[in-house]
């Protein structure tokens, strides 16, 4: 049986920093799972204010300062922390205690079963597919954005988690904050793409509301649908569309481009 929750995330803050956390998520005492907004930082107009990425134009030590105080609201420091470069592909990349640095390199996936390895990423309307198997204590988080989805990488970061020896019946998958099916207007390389990677494309694409007759694609349902026919049974939506809530969350598309990234980080506590 598949088993989605809609709306499962909810706003906190510690020490002044608002987020998001999982609710589902709050059951698991050892996991530390934040998604933080852009509310709380240091950064000037337009990367106002927490934003988390040094390759939007942003200062490097004002970004830096950003993440201090990401990991203070997290009570970890940022050398304890796992990041990659972000390059729209399907490459996942497996942490242990040996190779552990704050930047792993290219790729868009994290995965580990290490505890006290924290898993950082950087969003703008991308998807983060945050990824979770309890009886495993096994931890995941990627990023897909039109590309990732459409190269599957849902799939490729199970695959990871699977090879640490998760459990793919008991995996937890969180389609978090991310541009929505309501803002989503798309050109026909999304539509090229969808049609290799789906069997029914069509179910994915809206043209209601488009006004230039070009379709709106629902990137969460198209991530939904890969999780569950990869295996996964649960699955969380936090419906929260960046591009809808530019007051909460960086959105790539809404500000043209010139803005910053809001921060997710996952990992097990010791
Ligand atoms: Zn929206």
């Amino acid at each position: 049986m598949i088993q989605t929750t809609l709306n499962d995330a909810y706003l906190t803050s510690h020490y002044n920093l608002p987020f998001y956390r999982i609710k589902t998520f709050d059951g698991y005492p050892y996991l530390k799972q934040v998604i933080f907004t852009r509310l709380g930082g240091i950064s000037q107009t337009p990367f106002h204010s927490l934003n988390m990425s040094e390759a939007v134009g942003d200062t490097p030590a004002t970004v830096e300062h950003n993440f201090e105080l990401a990991c203070q609201s997290l009570q970890i420091t940022p050398s304890q922390t796992v990041s990659c470069h972000l390059i729209h592909k399907s490459d996942i990349l497996t942490i242990d205690n040996t190779n552990q640095q704050r930047m792993m390199g290219y790729a868009d996936g994290l995965v580990t079963n290490e505890p006290n390895v924290y898993l950082a990423m950087r969003f703008a309307d991308c998807t983060p597919l945050i990824f979770f198997d309890p009886t495993q204590k096994i931890i995941g988080l990627s990023h897909a954005g039109w590309r990732g989805t459409m190269q599957n990488i849902a799939t490729e970061t199970v695959r990871a988690m699977r090879q640490l020896g998760a459990k793919i019946k008991n995996i937890i998958a969180v389609i978090g904050p991310s541009i929505g099916p309501c803002c989503y207007e798309v050109g026909t390389e999304v539509l090229d793409a969808a049609g290799q990677t789906f069997q029914r494309p069509d179910a994915l694409f809206d043209y209601r509301h488009g006004k230039n007759q070009r379709p709106y694609f629902d990137m969460w349902q198209a991530n939904q649908q890969l999780l569950i026919e990869t295996g996964v049974r649960t699955i969380i939506h936090t419906n929260l569309c960046t591009a809808c809530n530019t007051d909460k969350f960086f959105s790539h598309r809404a500000e043209n481009g010139r803005t910053g990234r809001f921060g997710v980080i996952i990992g097990l506590k010791e």
